[in-house]
């Protein structure tokens, strides 16, 4: 009575539930998730080989910036797209893995963070479905950022990430992305023991370094966000490209105000997270 049937159509609806299989979608041949909290494999096709066998030792956040789940993972495993992520984490909580964490994934772009530029060689990528800031910015459910931590920590002990590469795409593209945005509780990664993050200093009023500034002050503050790892060139002028790395920092470190003005509480946050930064760290910043 116990049957091979319905032991079946339990897994056939359990399998269903979990994953909106999009349409279109090749059968490719499956692997084993590399960590126990994967709910689902679902494998893309859109990746290839990490250049000179580079062993990732970042993890990228992101959101998938999508009206749907569906359309979001039709987007990463679809062939043709170019676009992947090694998982992806549903708004209940439910992790499913992509692309093989050995593998190169297609997920960073044109990037750059502490003097690399093949950012998809270096990392692992981690798509989070939500709706993004052109969809209405929805909150991270808790229960979806529970999971978030659990799959970083696993890959945090796996590979040996240091907490200051735990980052978002906005840290690694500011003049193109915005996620994981504003509303993503690093704070609480960090009380989970990942990522880097000092308390924000307080907002004051006052003024702050903007767009047309000019200056040595200008200059030291571009070689701090370079120290710190940004891909920002220490010119001296507070230019469009300035603006957006100020606002890549404040989205992840300063997030109750996103303006691009560099002011007291912004630049005080930055110094105090090089100041925890490792020495080593720090130094090798500063050659590249
Ligand atoms: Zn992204």
């Amino acid at each position: 009575m116990l049957s091979g049937s319905l032991a079946s159509a339990g897994h056939e609806s359990k399998r269903r539930r979990v994953v909106p299989l999009p349409k279109g979608i090749v059968a490719m041949q499956t692997f084993m998730p590399d960590s126990s909290v994967v709910s689902d494999v679902i494998p893309s096709p859109n990746f290839g080989e990490r250049n000179k066998a580079r062993r990732p030792d970042m993890i990228v956040l992101h959101y998938t910036g999508m009206p749907d789940v569906e359309g979001a993972l039709t987007r990463l495993c679809k062939a043709g797209t170019e676009v992947s992520a090694h998982y992806v984490v549903l708004e209940d909580g439910r992790i499913l893995q992509c692309v093989p964490e050995s593998k190169r994934a297609w997920h960073a772009g044109v990037a750059k963070w502490a003097g690399e530029d093949d950012i998809n060689s270096c990392s692992i990528g981690i798509e989070i479905i939500n709706r993004g800031h052109d969809w209405g910015y929805p909150d991270y459910p808790l229960r979806q950022i529970a999971a978030v931590i659990t799959l970083c920590r696993g890959i945090i002990i796996r590979r040996n990430v240091p907490p200051h590469r735990v980052l978002g795409h906005s840290d690694v593209a500011p003049s193109r992305k915005k996620d994981p945005g504003e509303k993503f509780p690093w704070r609480s990664l960090a009380a989970s023991g990942v990522g880097h993050w000092v308390e924000p200093a307080p907002i004051e009023a006052g003024a702050g370094f903007r767009l047309g500034a000019e200056g040595e002050q200008i200059r030291v503050m571009q070689q701090a966000l370079a120290d710190y790892g940004y891909g920002i060139a220490a010119t001296g002028k507070y230019d469009p490209a300035t603006v957006e790395v100020v606002s890549a920092f404040q989205r992840h470190f300063r997030p109750e105000k996103v303006d691009g003005v560099a002011d007291g509480s912004t630049l005080a946050t930055l110094h105090a997270l090089l100041g925890e930064l490792p020495i080593d760290v720090r130094a090798t910043a500063a050659l590249t």
